[in-house]
């Protein structure tokens, strides 16, 4: 998908001077240092070998926004020198509710490269994401960083602010449904205007952080952003193997409309840029190897992108999950779950059940099909309607 930088689109009061650029001698070198890199032991023998140099041409030959090493590079009020970690705020304007400010840094390397994105709190109450990011914030050096990194840790402050889990407060909506936004919508389609125009336009990759939500038990996972593209969609996987996390969802179903693209890795992928989504942490917890699984899985894949030196891990044999089964209440009581997050369960098996407040029971969840239990529902409240549990339908064989 051809990558175009549109200085019309930004909103950035000094925009850096951007081009275009690939080098192909560059490009054949890295082919070749990767192909020589990895020992069998490490890439599980000849097939992922091929399989690597295949990225390292990939990666080379999708366009990359080269910022001119000199200019400054902006993002909301956040403006770096190469060499410079600077902090500042996404402006939310406001319009027919309150405006807001949302935290962002930019890591302005001292040598050259691509610009990732990293973005997490769009659930405010997702906190294990949000303390990996803002650990990557203090640990990021841009001394050993080729390129930039922009982080923006607390996409959500209110839910943040105020422990609202699943939406914006202020408005009641997901974070992560209404991209690309609008300029003139509530305050989340604003947020997501900015963020598209700020974010995901200035970035060259990018990777969404989420988690169990304060009612949610949940396993690690991510999701691989399948755009149609196999070039780009390529390094996206090579991008979810090299993160870590060994349960990785096929996300091809997003939507393909530009104007109604809904989740911000799927904006990322429909604009032409790889993108993958994780999530670990659950139910109100930051447990240390939560927050290390999303900390290391990062690294690996700026190692990856060849954004820090030393290289990157990938997961060997991945569990592929083809698709979700969501099970939800239809009535209002006390929820009793009899599974835990990453059980695999089979068709037809019990996940829990419902009763009223006199204890009878009214509902019994099962499984509509067998797959691993991606979350469970973490607490007692249940509500009409509500997520009972995600089971994670495991794919025939690896794409
Ligand atoms: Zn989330």
């Amino acid at each position: 998908m051809k990558r175009v930088h549109d200085s019309q689109n930004t909103s950035s009061p000094q925009p850096g001077k951007q081009k275009i650029k690939r080098s192909e001698n560059l490009c054949g070198s890295i082919a070749r240092k990767l192909a020589s890199r990895y020992p069998r032991r490490l890439a599980g023998g000849a097939m992922p070998r091929i399989l690597r140099l295949l990225f390292a041409l990939a990666l080379c030959s999708l366009p990359v926004l080269v910022h001119a090493q000199e200019s400054r590079f902006t993002v909301g009020t956040a403006s770096a020198k190469p060499g410079e970690k600077v902090t500042g705020y996404l402006d939310v304007p406001a319009g027919i509710d309150p405006g807001t400010q949302i935290p962002v840094v930019v890591v302005r390397g001292t040598k050259p490269g691509p610009t990732l994105a990293l973005v997490s709190g769009a659930h405010g109450t997702e906190y294990a994401s949000i303390i990996a990011i803002e650990k990557l914030i203090h640990d990021l050096d841009p001394a050993q960083v080729s390129g930039t990194v922009i982080l923006v840790p607390l996409v959500n402050l209110a839910s943040f602010e105020q422990k609202v889990p699943h939406v914006n407060p202020v408005d009641k909506k997901s974070m992560n449904r209404f991209y690309p936004g609008k300029a003139d919508g509530t305050q989340t389609e604003r947020a997501s205007y900015l963020i598209t125009k700020e974010v995901v336009d200035k970035c060259d990759y990018l990777i969404d952080f989420h988690g169990g939500d304060l009612d949610e038990s949940l396993r690690p996972y991510a999701y691989w952003v399948v755009s149609g593209n196999a070039k780009q969609d390529g390094v996206a996987k090579e991008m979810a193997l090299a993160f870590g996390l060994d349960h990785i969802i096929i996300s091809a179903d997003r939507p393909k409309d530009l104007s109604a693209t809904r989740y911000l890795d799927n904006t990322a992928a429909m604009r032409g840029k790889p993108a993958v989504t994780v999530e670990a942490g659950f139910a109100g917890t930051v447990e240390t190897d939560d927050v290390e699984l999303l900390e290391r899985g990062t690294l690996s894949v700026m190692r990856a992108l060849k954004m820090l030196p030393g290289e990157a891990r990938f997961v060997e044999h991945p569990v592929w999950i083809q698709s979700i089964a969501d099970v939800s209440s239809p009535v209002t009581g006390i929820f009793y779950p009899l599974v835990k997050r990453g059980t695999f369960v089979g068709e037809g098996m019990e996940l829990g059940y419902v009763t009223d407040y006199f204890g009878k029971t009214i509902f019994e969840a099962h499984a509509p099909a067998a797959g691993v239990v991606l979350h469970i529902c973490a607490v007692p409240t249940m509500n009409k309607g509500d997520n009972i549990a995600n089971i994670g339908v495991v794919a025939a064989k690896a794409p």
